[in-house]
């Protein structure tokens, strides 16, 4: 079975390989010639994810998974969402996003929070869309220097730790994005 992992990201495309089982063929974007940006035009991560499998089921012909993943916070009704990776501007600043969420979130006493991963599969002319979350709150500055975008101050629930002063071992027991892409393994190992 020949997959698509729309994505130009190496070292997530190289995670993703070491998940996925043996008799699947992924291929990335620039196996297949693509080498537009793919635009995220969505209004949900959902959508972002949809988008992106489309894309490349339309353009290429491939059947094909693509993931887009979101920070929700609860006193921001939802905030940053879909937007995460742009939250402070284009550039897509992992400090500045920082600062403007700790910014945002002063003086509120409701921190809860949740990173949520949607995979869209385009398979056999199939649509199927895997979940997972990653429950937990805001803290009032940054811990840690692992990772990236928000783990330093995204507490998951039931820890003490930080994602950020986590190793990828102890971020993958639990994180949204592992969650959802053992759905999808399960899945295709059926
Ligand atoms: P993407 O859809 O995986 O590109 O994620 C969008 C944005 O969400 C990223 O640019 C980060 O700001 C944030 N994000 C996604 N996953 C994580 C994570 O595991 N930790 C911290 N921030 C994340």
């Amino acid at each position: 079975m020949k997959l698509v992992l729309a994505t130009h990201n190496k070292n997530k495309f190289i995670e993703i390989r070491s998940l996925l089982p043996e008799h699947i063929e992924l291929l990335s974007l620039d196996d297949i010639g693509c080498k537009e940006d793919i635009e995220e035009t969505g209004d949900t991560i959902d959508e972002n994810a949809i988008i992106k499998a489309e894309y490349v089921r339309n353009h290429y012909g491939y059947d094909c998974f693509a993931d887009d993943t979101g920070l929700e916070v609860e006193s921001l009704a939802g905030a940053p969402g879909v937007y995460s990776a742009r939250y402070a501007g284009d550039e897509k600043n992992d400090e500045a996003n920082i600062s403007k969420l700790l910014n945002q979130l002063e003086e509120r006493n409701d921190r809860t929070a949740r990173f949520k991963t949607v995979i869209a599969l385009k398979l056999n002319g199939h649509e199927n869309l895997f979940t997972g979350i990653c429950e937990g709150s805001i803290i009032n500055e940054k811990r840690g220097n692992n990772g990236f975008g928000y783990d330093p101050v995204f507490l998951p629930k039931g820890y003490d730790k930080t994602f950020a002063e986590m190793n990828l071992e102890e971020k993958s027991k639990i994180s949204h994005r592992a969650r959802a892409f053992r759905a999808l393994v399960e899945y295709l190992s059926q």
